[in-house]
């Protein structure tokens, strides 16, 4: 989960400012440097009630202080009102892949599901059908031959029908597991 947030575009840099946030006021209590810091805050609190008085690197650090709360606000909103994060890039961009010994292409239906999808040919891109490689016809033997550069594709012993739901079945995989994006 943590690993799913860190690569999202809007958590990644909330986290970030969370860990900065949270190693500078370590940092600062390993220093010692908290109750100056707190008398400075309490001064801060009571001079605000008076005509303002803050230097410039109050207002600054007043301002870093606040950076990370803010992000935080606009992170929960975004997701609040559903606005796309990338999390269904998958969508717009795993629409073809090489598995199984072949490239295949396909789309998405609204629902999520696929549908469309072609076998072409790993070497050259062009798009291949099966055949009937089984001289017998009661046995489901289908190979594919590109007829474009010639070469003999592969082989399966199943129907055209289990292939592509084996295909399907991989790509589900690959979108549950995130790992699409690694595709070269
Ligand atoms: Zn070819």
């Amino acid at each position: 989960m943590w690993k799913a947030l860190w690569k999202d575009p809007v958590w990644a840099p909330v986290i970030s400012a969370g860990i900065v946030t949270a190693a500078g006021a370590g940092g600062t209590y390993l220093l010692g440097l908290w109750p100056a810091i707190s008398d400075q805050a309490g001064s801060l609190w009571r001079t605000a009630g008076e005509q303002s008085k803050w230097s410039n690197w109050q207002v600054w650090m007043a301002v870093a202080l606040a950076i990370p709360s803010v992000l935080l606000a606009l992170a929960l909103l975004w997701r609040a009102i559903g606005v796309s994060t990338g999390v269904d890039d998958w969508r717009n961009l795993y629409l073809e892949d090489k598995l199984v010994g072949l490239h295949w292409r396909w789309k998405y239906y609204p629902d999520g599901s696929l549908g469309d999808i072609h076998s072409f040919c790993p070497h050259c891109d062009f798009q291949v059908f099966p055949h009937q490689a089984s001289a017998y016809a009661a046995i489901d033997r289908i190979g594919f031959h590109c007829d474009s550069c010639g070469r003999d594709l592969a082989t399966f012993g199943e129907p055209l029908e289990h292939l592509e739901s084996r295909v399907r079945r991989h790509i589900q995989q690959k979108i549950r597991a995130g790992s699409w994006r690694q595709q070269e």
